[in-house]
């Protein structure tokens, strides 16, 4: 058996786990780190999937790790995207409320927001119609986030493997069937290589639960996959919102609605959605695809237990959320930000994605903030959901503040 060593191992190379080498040697903590995916290509799943909307932290609670992480973490992405001449689109966002009762909720927002550094500003009927002349507030007034921005997602993942390589990151792709021994700070990969590591960083996103397991982290978390399929407009459709528009969400459960989103192409495509549907699989991302049978009794058995208690605003979530990817419902949520779209001006898109959400069994309810765990010589990145893609370069500091005082490097 070879026996190879490395101070770092990450296993999980979506835009966590490539942030984390990037801030390693920014920092320099080590230069001796692998990175190993099980995929042959970066960005088969939510880094590759997602909306590339740079949040800019309105959403979430003062204190909460996201809020920490959010508003540093988009305005650094930003900048390297900068840099380095990818593709991005600084159209800012407006949300609105749907029905007249949600109009408070842009005030929560906005203080919100504040608190946590970003830049709102409450608009009223007419601002809102010069940013997007079709939008309709049910109150009349909405808030604007100018700092909003949105990139291509995986022109990120693609962008920072290669500076990663050139800066001698070992890639390991196309890694399946590996086993880890946590005692000897070893994985054994299917070739039969021994990897020893110093600390390893388990960033496997739908399967960071599984990975965490053998070391008796996150036993309390079972994967809640939820689909999001994206519909979008057709280039010859009459409306075509230039900034991103989103509904005021549902503060109790982690989705924000069905949203405009407009690319950063040099043409903008506008998205519709996501949805937010139970997936039948961890990566079933069409039709019957990669279904898991076993795991789906259980999700839809948490998800009925759920129903029946309302936790957490469930009732609400189902009845106005968890049927959005038919397509009449869709339309109707869509309307409510736009009455004048109609069917023909939509088509669905090809992107789809699904959330690496948790559902913790202790406190019967879904995770609402990243959850960063440690084990024997490993960290745990678990709930990595939205806006993990925003805060990544924050986030990885934050992770490796908090590791680096344990961490055991040669
Ligand atoms: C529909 C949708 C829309 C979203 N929109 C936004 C948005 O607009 N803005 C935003 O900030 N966030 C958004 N998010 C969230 C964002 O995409 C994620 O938070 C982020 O991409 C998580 O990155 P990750 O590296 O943890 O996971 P991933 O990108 O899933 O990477 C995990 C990697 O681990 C690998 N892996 C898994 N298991 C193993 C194993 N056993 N061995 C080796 N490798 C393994 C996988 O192949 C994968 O490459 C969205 C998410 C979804 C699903």
């Amino acid at each position: 058996m070879t026996l190879q060593h490395t101070d770092v191992l990450i296993v999980g190379g979506g835009v966590v786990g490539l942030c984390i080498a990037y801030q390693l040697l920014e920092r320099g903590m080590t230069r001796s780190i692998t990175l190993l995916d099980k995929e042959s290509e970066l960005g088969r799943h939510s880094s590759g999937r997602n909306s590339g909307v740079l949040h800019a932290g309105l959403y979430y609670k003062p204190g909460s790790v996201k809020a920490q992480v959010c508003v540093a973490g988009a305005r650094r992405l930003k900048a390297w995207v900068e840099e380095r001449g990818l593709l991005i689109n600084p159209c800012g966002k407006v949300i609105v409320p749907p029905r007249p009762d949600l109009d408070s909720q842009l005030n929560v927002l906005a203080e919100r927001g504040r608190a946590n550094g970003a830049v709102v500003e409450i608009l009223d009927e007419k601002q809102l119609r010069q940013l997007i002349p079709e939008a309709r507030s049910a109150s009349g007034r909405a808030l604007w986030s100018p700092n909003t921005a949105v990139v291509k997602p995986i022109e990120v993942v693609q962008r920072l493997k290669l500076e990663l390589k050139e800066r001698g990151v070992h890639i390991l792709t196309a890694q399946q069937g590996w086993t880890a021994r946590p005692e000897q700070q070893q994985l054994i990969l299917a070739d039969g290589t021994a990897l020893h590591y110093g600390h390893l960083f388990n960033c496997a996103g739908l399967h960071a639960d599984r990975v965490a397991r053998p070391f008796s982290v996150g036993l309390e978390f079972t994967l809640l996959p939820f689909k999001g399929l994206y519909w979008q407009l057709k280039k010859d459709s009459p409306i075509q919102p230039r900034c991103n528009l989103y509904p005021v969400p549902d503060l109790d459960v982690p989705f924000l609605g069905v949203h405009f989103t407009p690319s950063a192409d040099s043409v903008a495509v506008v998205s519709i959605g996501p949805t937010a549907t139970l997936a039948w699989g961890r990566e079933n991302y069409r039709g019957l695809q990669a279904v898991e049978p076993g795991m789906t009794a259980s999700s839809l058995g948490v998800l009925a237990r759920q129903y029946l208690a309302n936790r957490g605003s469930f009732r609400r979530y189902v009845h106005e959320q968890a049927f959005l990817a038919l397509p009449p419902l869709l339309l109707r949520a869509a309307r409510q930000l736009i009455p004048t779209i109609r069917a023909e001006h939509l088509e669905l898109s090809s992107k789809v994605g699904i959330r690496s959400q948790l559902f913790n069994h202790n406190t019967q309810s879904l995770e609402d903030d990243f959850i960063c765990l440690n084990g024997q010589a490993s960290t745990h990145v678990l709930n990595a959901i939205s806006p993990a893609f925003t805060a990544s370069f924050a986030l990885a500091d934050l992770i490796l503040d908090t590791a680096s005082s344990w961490m055991n490097l040669s």
